[in-house]
């Protein structure tokens, strides 16, 4: 039996609503928005994880880890 064969969509649907980060501080592992409008705290700690910069987030106590979407 043929495989089907699986056409490519053009990628027209920007990447990245959601970002998935790590605190710098204690490790947590957290889903931001990836362009936020207001500063992102940790929400097991309290530390700045990132900070708004008009487009993608400006990660400034966190680490990126993925987008999920
Ligand atoms: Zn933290």
């Amino acid at each position: 039996m043929p495989e089907e064969q699986t056409q490519e969509k053009p990628e027209t649907r920007e990447r990245g609503t959601f970002a998935e980060v790590e605190c710098e501080d204690c490790g947590n592992e957290q889903v931001i928005f990836a362009r936020p409008s207001n500063p992102i705290t940790c929400e097991v700690c309290g530390s700045e994880l990132a900070q708004p910069r008009g487009g993608l987030a400006d990660l400034t106590g966190s680490t990126f880890i993925d987008y999920l979407d």
